[in-house]
């Protein structure tokens, strides 16, 4: 039974979909104006093993996620900046193409981290008649008003407005004296359509029945989760700093639109650290997958490093963490690549036992680390239960090792943590084989010679050997 908590309900729930066997997830997606950094991606690690443990509880999982190229702004009091216009002066070209740009960036990333495709991944700017749909219900019933900038939704006519981030609103409105919107009737109150300031000429704009601009964030999420999705969601994800303002403003849209619930589980990750404090460009703590690159650190890393720890606990990002993940992905690999050098039929008689047990323990983890993932994700454990089956890989002998074992249980942590050590340590030729036998043989008959000129020939073609107790062993490292 797969368990997860939900902040709408603060507690730790068991997973029910409205369809039984259908899960559909929307994630909120990056806004393409900057190259994305390490904090960026930790969310989209997060979810996307998500979607694999749903798999894993035999979901057929149906995710949207958004790419959001217009209309976020640098202050989520809707003012100050949009950030791909931001983007756009910095770079000299226009926020089409500094969208373009870094949704590319980002499409690559995800590649490098093996990160599964959503089935729909969208842009705001391709659903702005979704989202004039929407503001357009919204003012026949009630919900809005204009100002000099824009179309507001007015929170005090949605009177659960508050819960779901348990918002103190007296405080809200203690604090907004000094706010910079005197037009707002409520300080909670948000944009859903932003009119291009007079005189300006924004690079993305659109004709509304209100007038010349461009919508609100928060908008665009409520329209392309409901549009693809439907009224009501099994799943919505995000960070931990989406919960106060931007979901609770999707909740508050989307509600009052349908008179439904928008969304049964609502899931939030913890932020990262890096170097014990929060990324900033200014501390120059704020990498990206690039910038690990250039120290030796693969994005496959990175994941492993960000699955050590729960998704919503707080994780700090420092080189010497993401060293110790390289190396245990590098130490996995070379004991997934033990899986060529193994037979199903070569177990001696008085090895049976001993054999029966490893295999055993090979063959039981997958089921032991589910457990842990149904419980709330539970990464950390979950690899803890894989590498004590890889300590018992490594300390048996060769021939105890049964083939189809090895490779089931690989091919289940690729599935399941999507950390490719399949790929990374794929089967060597026949005749690579073969000179590993002669390397043998001339190692049995003491010819050093003989024995040192195939180990180097191996080497040229990477394949590496080590000579160990339970034979020799090869791997790609
Ligand atoms: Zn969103």
């Amino acid at each position: 039974m797969l368990k997860l908590y939900n902040t709408l309900t603060r507690s730790l729930d068991e997973f029910v979909t409205q369809t039984p066997g259908e899960a559909t997830l929307y994630t909120c997606g990056p806004t393409v104006y900057s190259e994305p950094h390490i904090g960026n991606w930790v969310a989209y690690i997060r979810w996307d093993t998500l979607i694999r443990v749903l798999r894993q509880n035999e979901y057929h999982v149906t995710r949207v996620m958004n790419i959001t190229d217009v209309g976020h702004l640098t202050s989520d009091a809707d003012d100050g900046e949009d950030k791909m216009e931001k983007g756009a002066r910095r770079e000299g070209i226009t926020a089409w193409e500094v969208a373009e740009r870094y949704t590319n960036r980002f499409l690559e990333g995800m590649t490098a981290l093996n990160l599964l495709p959503p089935e729909q991944l969208c842009k705001a700017t391709e659903h702005i008649p979704q989202q004039i749909a929407l503001v357009n219900i919204l003012e026949q019933k009630g919900y809005t008003y204009p100002t000099s900038d824009g179309i507001y939704y007015d929170t005090s006519k949605f009177p659960t407005y508050a819960d779901f981030a348990h918002l103190d609103l007296t405080a809200l409105r203690e604090g907004a004296r000094v706010e910079a919107n005197k037009e707002k009737r409520n300080p909670a109150d948000f944009a859903l359509w932003k009119f291009s300031p007079e005189g300006v000429k924004r690079d993305m704009e659109w004709d509304s029945p209100w007038g010349k601009g461009f919508p609100g964030w928060h908008l665009e999420c409520s329209a392309m989760a409901m549009e693809y999705l439907g009224d009501t969601l099994d799943i919505h994800t995000g960070g931990i700093d989406h919960i106060p303002v931007h979901h609770t403003n999707e909740i508050a849209q989307s509600e009052a639109v349908t008179g439904k619930r928008f969304s049964n589980y609502w899931l939030h990750c913890a932020h990262l650290l890096s170097n014990g404090t929060k990324l900033s460009k200014s501390l120059g703590n704020s990498y990206t997958l690039d910038d690990l690159a250039k120290k030796g650190f693969s994005a496959l890393d990175f994941r492993l490093f960000i699955l050590q720890s729960h998704y919503r606990t707080e994780t700090n990002f420092t080189f010497e963490n993401l060293e110790a993940a390289h190396n245990r992905l590098e130490r996995w690999r070379s004991i997934a690549a033990l899986r060529w050098q193994t037979h199903d039929t070569l177990v001696d008689d008085d090895d049976k036992d001993s054999a029966g047990r490893v295999n055993g323990i090979i063959l039981s983890a997958p089921h032991a680390a589910l457990e842990a993932l149904n419980d709330d994700l539970n990464t950390p454990e979950a690899l803890t239960v894989l590498e004590r089956a890889m300590d018992a890989i490594e300390a048996a002998p060769l021939k105890r090792l049964q083939h189809s074992a090895l490779v089931e249980f690989v091919a289940w942590i690729d599935d399941v943590f999507g950390l490719k050590l399949a790929q990374s340590t794929p089967d060597i030729s026949d005749e690579q084989k073969q000179r590993i036998l002669e390397r043998e043989r001339a190692r049995e008959n003491k010819d050093w010679k003989a024995s040192d000129t195939l180990r180097d020939k191996l080497a040229a073609d990477g394949v590496y050997l080590k000579d160990t107790p339970g034979g020799t062993i090869w791997n790609r490292l």
